[in-house]
């Protein structure tokens, strides 16, 4: 690959550079105990990061792990310090060629993730523009999916978030299922019994397995999901490791097989289409690599006529989800809804089942509350 180009002629450019980065890092208990098929948690981390130039600073943050903190602060800050915030794509390929030993999956995309999505709400403020506007919309309103439905939940609980749900007019939901790495198969069958009986037939059904089920077992259960309860979204019914085995499932099936949630790179989502294994790609703002890579990945599904869906995240994939012309919907998902509520003053709730963009105020129209904020900061 060529040396960058110097694309920074500071004569016309109508900012100041980017003069430094600031990191912080909060955990946030769960309002309870959580788990899918393949994990279990009690806690989110969120880490944030703020970009200035001159008077002007924009925001960004990832969710998982502190140790995004720590390179940004020891890699992604010297990798950006004095570009031009105009050229958030330079920053971008600066960020992943400083990061080339340290590999990029992971932590560290979600770094560069986070410092991204900071760089395109500062340019955004630079230019006085609604981040929406910036990007440009394909459409008003974005729809989502209520998502939770976790499989450590009681049923009493998994009901009334359902219900919470379809009362705020969501007609879509989403629930865990491949409890227990698959071994409790009739136990999630039973789990999406009780989401067609609480939502009642009007609401689309989506199930999310997190891989917790081998290639032969998501095929028969999937069939059941289909025809018993009309469950219209199989999410890694396999591994998304496996992409064989999705593409397995997904011509086996009528329902519509998903992933792509731990895309970190646009190779990803590439080798993922070509694969054909999946009927709905997946991306993931916080972890592709920020609003740069995110629309190259709806890029490459849209050439190959597929659809995205924007994963976890709800407020900050709000602008760039109303860009593309490939956008089935934005996971509302529950543990970010609420943490996005409790952090950040301009997190919206869906209206009719869908986000409205912000397009009052320049930039993406999220803002760290710091002092809530304090109590759950760890770094
Ligand atoms: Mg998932």
């Amino acid at each position: 690959m060529s040396p960058l180009p110097d694309v920074r002629p500071r004569s016309v450019s109508p900012a100041p550079p980017i003069a430094c980065l600031e990191c912080a890092t909060y955990l946030v208990p769960t309002d309870r105990a959580e788990a899918d098929g393949t994990l279990a948690w009690s806690s989110t981390t969120v880490v944030a990061v703020t970009a200035r130039a001159g008077d002007t600073s924009g925001l960004g943050w990832t969710y998982g792990s502190r140790a995004s903190q720590v390179v940004v602060e020891t890699e992604l800050v010297k990798a950006v310090d004095g570009s031009d915030p105009m050229d958030v794509p330079g920053a971008s390929e600066s960020m992943i060629r400083a990061c080339r030993n340290l590999g990029r999956p992971g932590v560290v995309s979600s770094a560069i993730s986070a410092v991204d999505i900071a760089l395109w709400d500062l340019k955004a403020k630079l230019l006085g523009l609604p981040l929406v506007q910036l990007f440009g919309r394909c459409r008003e309103r974005v729809p989502v999916y209520g998502s939770g439905g976790f499989t450590a939940y009681a049923d009493e609980v998994t009901s009334e978030q359902l219900r919470g749900w379809v009362d705020a007019g969501i007609p879509r939901v989403k629930i865990k299922i491949g409890e227990s790495w698959g071994t409790a198969a009739e136990r999630d069958l039973e789990r999406v019994a009780l989401t067609r009986k609480v939502v009642g037939d009007d609401v689309d059904i989506l199930v999310d397995a997190n891989g917790g089920y081998s290639r032969k077992q998501a095929i028969r259960i999937g069939r059941r999901l289909a025809e018993d309860y009309g469950v219209v979204w199989f999410e890694e019914p396999v591994s998304s490791d496996d992409l064989a085995g999705l593409r397995e499932v997904r011509d086996q099936l009528t329902t519509d097989v998903a992933a792509g949630e731990y895309g970190y790179d646009d190779g990803y989502f590439a080798r993922m289409v070509a694969a054909e294994a999946v009927d709905c790609l997946q991306i993931d703002v916080t972890r592709c690599g920020g609003y740069t890579v995110w629309l190259r990945a709806a890029a490459i599904a849209g050439a190959h006529h597929l659809d995205v869906s924007a994963h976890c995240a709800p407020s900050l994939h709000t602008p760039v989800a109303a860009a593309v012309p490939n956008l089935r919907h934005i996971e509302y998902f529950h543990d970010h809804s609420r943490l996005e509520a409790l952090l950040f003053d301009g997190a919206a709730s869906p209206v009719g089942g869908a986000l409205v963009p912000h397009n009052d105020a320049p930039g993406h129209g999220l803002a760290l509350r710091a002092r809530d904020a304090e109590q759950y900061r760890v770094a």
